[in-house]
């Protein structure tokens, strides 16, 4: 049974909390740099594997986070970002995956003088030949940045500009220990009355308060992570009873600090109590895995069963941003995967 859930010729699994930027092969790293003549501390991918990836045990945000530091520099181009949108649908596929939702900050990407349009459309376009090559829905999430609210607009403009292109809605990511919701409070608001999709990574780090601001603040549909939820369960309450997603992660809340251990991670109970979860990798290179890792681990490390995980994926299904007619589709298509065909 488990063999056929995880067989890789399925295409069986959605996955919605990605970062594109947290998902670049190491060979690709090298490639880049030394085309764009960047200067490596090691020239091989097992050493480069060492700056780029953390280690599995790590359990730091600093460490976590001081990897995007080393290699945001290296990938500030537009062939290299078509490159890796193109690539990660390749590995999305080889992991069965149908479905998945890339995130990232055009800013960010276009720090060495890209402009933020043409970032956009690289990925867009890598996505675009990714799909088709390897049989795999690809859309994209442009993210705001906490710590730079004076970016938010911009972002709200590019989504708008794109949606017909690719792009199915907006974040809010980075530290939110530090910086209010409030802050983009604009900015989500503009993308509402636009009728662009939501989510915002909230509860994670920070206390179970960043989500109810994310929900009533920024009027978020999705949650990226939330774990915090358990710490109030007024909260709790309502997200269980408006079925808010919840966009949970394992390997990365572990190696980022945010939950101490599997045993007690709140996606156990989120599960149990019936919320709407969904499994995502985050940001599966610098982690050093893949979705199939994550659902592995929910087997043997939670406790799940089968079923548990399939109510996972289409949770992650009805949750996605596409629109309700491409929604229904991938639904369809993906009871074609689960149930034999008799009882269709
Ligand atoms: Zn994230």
């Amino acid at each position: 049974m488990i063999t056929q859930w995880f067989g890789t010729r399925r295409k069986n699994k959605v996955e919605l909390h990605l970062h594109l930027d947290g998902a670049v092969r190491v060979e690709t790293f090298l490639d880049v740099a030394r085309r764009r003549g960047i200067e490596l501390p090691t020239r091989t991918p097992e050493g480069l594997a060492r700056y780029v990836r953390v280690a599995h045990d790590c359990r730091s945000l600093t460490q976590f986070l001081a990897t995007f530091d080393f290699f945001i520099p290296i990938i500030q181009d537009g062939e290299a970002i078509e490159r890796i949108a193109y690539e990660l649908c390749e590995d999305q596929a080889r992991v069965g995956v149908r479905y998945f939702e890339a995130r990232f900050s055009p800013q960010l990407l276009a720090r060495d003088g890209l402009a933020v349009e043409e970032v956009v459309e690289r990925v867009l376009v890598g996505l675009e030949r990714g799909q088709r090559a390897f049989e795999v829905g690809a859309r994209a999430i442009l993210c705001c940045m906490r710590h730079r609210p004076d970016w938010s607009m911009e972002v709200v403009r590019l989504a708008v500009r794109y949606r017909e292109h690719g792009v199915v809605g907006i974040d809010l990511a980075g530290d939110e220990s530090r910086f209010g919701a409030e802050l983009h409070a604009e900015a989500y608001r503009a993308a509402r009355e636009m009728g662009l999709h939501r989510t915002v990574h909230a509860g994670e780090a920070g206390p179970a308060h960043n989500i109810r601001e994310a929900l009533d603040l920024l009027g978020a549909e999705r949650i990226g992570h939330g774990y915090r939820l358990v710490d109030d369960e007024e909260l709790y309450a309502r997200v269980r009873e408006e079925d808010i997603p919840l966009e949970c992660c394992l390997t990365s809340s572990l190696q980022t600090g945010s939950v101490p251990d599997l045993a007690t991670h709140p996606v156990r109970r989120f599960v149990l109590d019936g919320l709407n979860v969904s499994l995502s990798t985050d940001d599966p290179s610098v982690s050093g895995i893949d979705l199939e890792h994550e659902y592995r681990l929910a087997l043997s490390d939670l406790g799940f069963g089968l079923a548990d995980l399939t109510r996972m994926v289409f949770n992650a299904a009805r949750s996605s941003f596409l629109p309700p007619a491409e929604q229904r589709r991938l639904i369809a298509e993906l009871k074609r995967e689960y149930l034999p065909p008799d009882v269709l």
